[in-house]
């Protein structure tokens, strides 16, 4: 039976200009509600909020429950992956990083054909079997946001994999670039396990545009537009389906969908078609803010902060400059931070893109609109 399982890469922040500022008495309640409503499944990375993500689980999860009430799912950065040697002692820092003596679930952290590249010579898959065999790990798996294909590739190769984590939601459950309905089934195949991640595709799918809103009212005026994204993963026949809520308030929304999502009939899975069309033709760029881009940057951009300022500029029909344009200029404002000018192209984020984004083209439309159309900025 599925699982909700509670994702803390987007946790509530007390300076939204400081990822690693969580604000821990919020995220505290949200673990007790969490909790409370029967849940025990938390996942975290050592790369979230900057390194900030699993110190952040340990204060709230493991220092104020008993290690057997709740189940723990981390990963193994990659990007930072050159050498065998890194290997021991980055592991020990996660366990320390997290409090605890062994992790339920540990994953090789979005292998894809360009994290490859760095780490080929670096046996991973034998690591972390070998943790496993230590006791150190219970169960071993990946996150990837490759396709089909590639995640075929890894599991016809890797048979000790046990579990993998997958992007998958209404939208991206016939895209040609995620298959996430294709990868899912190759997941079946080899009778892997399988975890969801971005069920409503980084609030995509929270905020969807007026038509498809009002088709999904029409239809069931009772149903909130969310409700619709968790009923669709929810009935997958996944183990843990993971809500990344940035939040209480929707955390305990996402809660209450999770327990009242029955499966969708027919009617309301064509429905869903027509909103995905909707939504495909309004979004202008797929950004999940997942954040992986960010650190490669020497320009010190922001991108995931300012795609979700553009998308939401253009998502509205009557912005008139001042919301989103605002929000930009206060930006650029701060310190240390790169507007979209200043991109020199390097091309190093679009390596980290799981979603395959031309992070510097659309960097340009970001500029043009907000700094030339809007502002006249001379950079
Ligand atoms: S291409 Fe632009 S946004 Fe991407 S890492 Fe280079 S400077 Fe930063
Ligand atoms: S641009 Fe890509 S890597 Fe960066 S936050 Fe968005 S989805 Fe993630």
């Amino acid at each position: 039976m599925t699982k909700l399982g509670m994702g803390m890469m987007r946790l509530p922040l007390l300076d939204e200009n400081d990822q690693t500022s969580i604000d821990i008495e919020q995220v505290n309640k949200m673990v007790d509600a969490y909790m409370d409503a029967g849940f025990n499944y938390f996942d975290t990375a050592f790369v979230y909020h900057e390194g900030a993500g699993e110190p952040a689980f340990k204060k709230t999860v493991v220092d104020r429950y008993p290690r057997d009430s709740f189940k723990i799912a981390t990963k193994l950065p990659l990007f930072v992956i050159t050498e065998e040697s890194q290997l021991e002692p980055l592991f020990a820092q996660q366990l320390e990083n997290c409090g605890v003596d062994y992790f339920d679930y540990y994953m090789l952290h979005n292998v894809s054909g360009f994290t490859e590249t760095a780490w080929k010579n670096v046996d991973l898959y034998s690591f972390i079997e070998n943790k496993k065999k230590e006791g150190k790990i219970k169960h071993i798996g990946l996150s990837t946001h490759g396709d089909a294909e590639f995640l075929e590739e890894i599991l016809f190769e890797h048979p000790e994999l046990e579990f993998v984590l997958l992007q998958i939601n209404y939208l991206d459950w016939e895209d040609e670039n995620i298959e996430a309905k294709k990868c899912l089934d190759v997941a079946k195949k080899y009778g892997k396990q399988v975890m969801i991640m971005e069920p409503y595709k980084g609030g995509f799918l929270a905020d969807v545009p007026e038509d498809a809103e009002k088709l999904m009212k029409q239809h069931n005026p009772d149903r909130s537009v969310v409700s619709w994204a968790m009923r669709f993963v929810a009935n997958l026949d996944a183990c843990v389906v993971l809500t990344g809520a940035s939040n209480l308030e929707q955390l305990e929304n996402n809660i209450e969908e999770f327990k009242n999502a029955d499966p969708l009939d027919d009617k309301e899975l064509e429905i869903l078609d027509e909103v995905s069309e909707i939504i495909n033709s309004n979004i202008t760029v797929d950004c999940t803010k997942c954040r992986y881009c960010v650190e490669s940057c020497s320009e010190e951009i922001d991108i995931a902060r300012l795609f979700d300022l553009y998308n939401k500029h253009k998502m509205l029909e009557n912005d008139d400059w001042t919301q989103f344009g605002n929000a930009y200029l206060n930006y650029s404002k701060l310190d240390g931070v790169g507007i979209a000018s200043d991109c020199i192209e390097c091309e190093l984020c679009i390596e980290e893109c799981p979603q395959s984004i031309n992070i510097p083209e659309v960097l340009k439309d970001v500029a043009k609109t907000f700094e030339t159309e809007i502002y006249g900025f001379e950079n």
